[in-house]
């Protein structure tokens, strides 16, 4: 094994914008236990927040923002380019909680080459500014200039004053959104890329941050090259396996280009449009994928931007209930959200709110000052965005996100397409038992953990999306019985969607993307994990004994030089640390198991759902969920998880045996520890 640190640069910067102290602090005492990405976050947060005297909220000084690499980030690792942040958000509902959000293209590699794990930002400036890491030098700018410019003239501007020898700095930045609060806004980087759920652009906006500008002329050493450079070949190889898999991830990538968008808003070939549209394709740093576009359809000011997936579909179904008028408008209307750094996914929710209370008399346009005629056009498009991001008239109610702002109207409650804790609604609860406790658990929009378990079981499956797949129901069901012993673990039949095995698969899926993927860092948006490597793959090499990615551990261990994560079981405990500590911070929080709730109307209206039935086999279900059944189903969940039922919080014993004593410690020390299951 190689001797020295490697994988990490082993230093992390923290800037404090109230006294303007720069400091750094070493990422090796966090390395073992905490991985890097979302664990590191998590210990960092937990350390750094103690809510004493009292708690804080998104906007409070202290809140910390951390952005936080992985031991493969900047190395050639295929699709390890993402990067994670995280603070106390202003967006989660009803209260401001700490939650976690990532963002693509290559801010985090650089962040790297300039010898940085990751940062944390706190403290608030009295002026706006940016900050300026240039390799080692680190600098509080000021950045009155750069007010009030939209997302992607802040980065032309940073880069046209820093010349051309710093073209390739890469900047994040809070749009006019962030800027007046809004409480989803995004953090944005380059043509589209954007840490969208969790509004920390509004975080940025408290504290007077404009923009983090990092450029980097070093490099990441890899402990064993040769053999990280061997394991990312056959990683690429089993992303594009021809034999098993001709179209899948290759066209996933291009799908969710724009595609699905257009398929299941409206019906259009979106195929067909993205061959006319498309310029090129874009990825973050060492992806093989290439999942952002760029459309030959410039903005107002001429410039051409990139999208991809959600982002680009909130305005869709509206453009399309305008027969005849240009298709172009969504495409337009994502841009100006992206520029202004609002969040589409807010979008996604706020807008059929909207007009849902005027079509009800709830509101009225005079009300908004809205015409709701002119929906699904870029007036709109353009007045609705900017009512929201500046707070002019209704927008400063819209700005608060949906579900405040049926709260402040009082108006309209019943029409949130919202699942819980303030995000709108994606991927059913109704659908699949797992999702349901995703939702219940999480301290977000669990969009991650789905993957984890819908790519692995469900989008596999040959017909299932519009793309192939390469597995047939029979090989699927034949995965559940390796992972989970039986068949049962998929099979979301009525008979069947209650059983305590999907507690056990919630557990997995949610162990080992929080683990795995948001903490090695590598991306959940196509490629990892990649189960043909150890299913549907005859040459078993990458085969685990147990339920556990191991790929994945091998690449970790290639880059840092030795056995970091001694095997994919230890890899998935890890996830689950991660997870602890994360309940542990809810926990601090005030949230118990009352708190993991979700909406009223999933209990009371029926959905019709395609899933996975018995033995692996696609049916049709149309149900609501029965609450008792569900509260038993979140019973089977503390149990698999090592959590006091009654409290859903962890136990002294889980933190202890996940090496978490001094959490428990806190935990206790503040009265939070359970009683009766210590
Ligand atoms: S699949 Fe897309 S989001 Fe993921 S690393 Fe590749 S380009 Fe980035």
């Amino acid at each position: 094994m190689a001797k020295g640190l490697y994988g990490y640069t082993g230093r992390l910067l923290k800037v404090d914008l109230t006294s303007g102290k720069i400091d750094t602090f070493g990422t090796e005492p966090y390395i073992d236990k905490f991985l890097g990405g979302r664990g590191m976050m998590a210990k960092i947060h937990w350390d750094m927040v103690t809510h004493k005297p009292k708690r804080i909220g998104a906007y409070d000084p202290q809140n910390p923002f951390v952005i936080m690499t992985g031991p493969l980030t900047a190395t050639v690792a295929p699709s390890s380019g993402r990067t994670e942040c995280s603070a106390i958000s202003p967006m989660t509902y009803p209260d401001e909680c700490y939650t976690e959000s990532s963002f693509g293209l290559h801010f985090g590699p650089e962040l790297k080459f300039a010898g940085y794990d990751g940062m944390v930002v706190i403290g608030k400036a009295d002026r706006p500014v940016w900050i300026f890491i240039d390799d080692r030098t680190v600098q509080i700018r000021d950045g009155r200039h750069l007010w009030g410019l939209d997302m992607f003239d802040t980065q032309e501007r940073i880069w046209r004053d820093l010349g051309d020898e710093y073209r390739k700095t890469q900047i994040l930045v809070t749009g006019p959104a962030g800027e007046n609060l809004v409480r989803s806004a995004s953090i944005m980087h380059g043509s589209s890329a954007g840490a969208g759920q969790g509004g920390f652009g509004a975080v940025w906006g408290s504290k007077n941050l404009k923009a983090i500008a990092v450029r980097g002329t070093g490099s990441v050493k890899v402990g064993n090259p040769e053999r990280l450079m061997k394991i990312s070949k056959e990683a690429h190889r089993l992303i594009y396996r021809p034999d098993q898999r001709p179209e899948t991830w290759k066209n996933l990538a291009a799908f969710h280009r724009v595609g699905w968008s257009f398929y299941q808003g409206a019906g259009v070939s979106g195929w067909e449009w993205l061959k006319k549209k498309t310029s090129k394709a874009e990825a973050c740093f060492g992806c093989p994928l290439g999942c952002h576009i760029f459309v030959e359809i410039p903005d107002r000011k001429g410039r051409y931007t990139a999208g991809k997936c959600n982002q680009m579909s909130w305005y869709l179904r509206n453009v399309m209930t305008r027969y005849g008028e240009p298709t172009d408008v969504y495409w337009q209307a994502t841009q100006i959200g992206d520029a202004l750094g609002m969040n589409a996914f807010e979008m996604i929710g706020l807008l059929p709110w909207l007009t849902g209370c005027i079509k009800e008399g709830l509101l009225t346009e005079k009300d908004v000052g809205l015409k709701m005629a002119d929906i699904g056009t870029l007036e709109f498009a353009d007045q609705l965005c900017n009512m929201i991001a500046y707070r002019k008239g209704f927008g400063k109610i819209l700005a608060e996100g949906a579900p405040r702002a049926a709260d402040i109207t009082g108006k309209g409650h019943h029409l949130l397409p919202h699942f819980n804790r303030g995000f709108a609604h994606h991927w059913s609860p109704r659908a699949w038992s797992p999702i349901a406790l995703f939702w219940a658990t999480d301290s977000r929009h669990p969009q991650t953990p789905i993957h984890q378990l819908y790519w692995t079981f469900r989008m596999n499956v040959k017909g299932t999306w519009p793309q192939a797949g390469f597995a047939s129901e029979k090989e699927v069901a034949q995965w559940s019985k390796e992972l989970f012993g039986t068949t049962k673990a998929i099979d979301y039949s009525d008979e069947n969607f209650y059983d305590p095995i999907h507690a056990e698969t919630t557990k997995w899926a949610q162990d080992g993307d929080v683990g795995l993927k948001r903490s090695t860092i590598l991306c959940d948006y196509g490629p990892f994990p990649i189960y043909s490597s150890y299913f549907a793959n005859k040459e078993k090499s990458y085969r685990p004994d147990t339920p556990s990615p191991e790929l994945e551990v091998l690449m970790v261990n290639a880059a840092v030089g030795r056995e970091l994560i001694p095997n994919g079981q230890e890899g998935m405990k890890m996830g689950e640390r991660f997870w602890n500590l994360e309940r542990a911070i809810m926990a601090r929080e005030g949230r118990t198991r009352k708190d993991d709730t979700l909406v009223k109307y999933l209990f009371e209206k029926e959905a019709s759902a395609t899933v996975t039935g018995p033995e692996g086999k696609t049916i049709k279900v149309n149900r609501k969920l029965d609450h008792d059944k569900f509260e038993k189903l979140k019973d089977a969940y503390y149990v698999a998880r090592g959590w006091d039922v009654a409290t859903g919080i962890p136990t002294r014993k889980k933190l202890e045996q996940l090496d978490l004593k001094d959490v428990a410690d806190q935990l206790d020390k503040g009265g939070l520890l359970p009683k009766a299951a210590v």
